[in-house]
């Protein structure tokens, strides 16, 4: 889970982006321009940067100026730049940033990018503490009261996806999906078995909610 600035002039491209990078549990901010996203650059600390080259305002190179040179941050930048721009990769990467992609880019390719750089640079384990419990979402293991407990892989997936999609309902069908994949043929019962198991493993009746015909919702705030 990171926390992820996405500056793009191109309202469907940033949307596209932004949505996908949602999905796989970050947290996204975005500006429309160079000059909004400094603003919120000298806001906001990030775990990653994706830039645009051009921009309206300020355009992609003087904002990794600003977050090397002016903010001296250490933060991941990554490109988006014209396929036949070498000149642009070679200007960026000589700035410093970590990594470009060539528009127009297969969403696919943004995604395992993104998560390439992170994994290189988020080297500190996140933790998530509540009540006697604490996930850490690095190394999926789950504590409660300073000892592991032992979630399956589809428990824990499961549990890491109404944590991260917190106080929203999730259907069966939205779980079935997140969890098991698009391509799962199995049926919506095998939901609520896992998320009896999760209950009874982490004693989780106050926080994982059952809304009736609706599916389950995570309370956390
Ligand atoms: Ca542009």
């Amino acid at each position: 889970m990171a926390k992820i600035l996405i500056v793009e002039d191109e309202k469907p491209i940033r949307n596209l982006i932004k949505r996908n990078l949602e999905l796989m549990g970050h947290i996204c901010m975005e500006a429309s321009d160079g000059d909004e996203a400094a603003e919120i650059i000298m806001e906001n600390p990030f775990d990653l940067m994706v830039f645009d080259v051009m921009l309206p305002g300020k355009d992609g190179f003087e904002l990794l100026e600003l977050v090397r040179l002016r903010l001296k941050l250490a933060t991941p930048v990554i490109f988006l730049t014209a396929k036949e721009s070498i000149d642009d990769r070679l200007k960026g990467l000589s700035l410093g940033a970590d990594d470009y992609i060539s528009k127009p880019f297969v969403l696919r390719e943004l995604l395992l990018r993104v998560q390439a750089v992170l994994r290189r640079t988020m080297k500190e384990e996140e933790s998530l503490f509540f009540d006697d419990i604490e996930v850490r979402f690095s190394s999926k293991k789950v504590f409660r009261k300073g000892l592991e407990v032992c979630l399956t892989p589809k428990e824990y997936c499961l549990l890491e996806t109404l944590i991260l999609n917190r106080n929203i309902v999730l259907s069966r069908e939205k779980l079935l999906t997140l969890v098991w994949g698009y391509d799962y043929e199995g049926e919506s019962r095998t939901v609520d078995v896992h998320i009896r198991q999760i209950r009874a493993k982490l004693d989780l009746k106050d926080r994982l909610k059952t809304l009736y015909k609706m599916g389950y919702r995570f309370e956390l705030t």
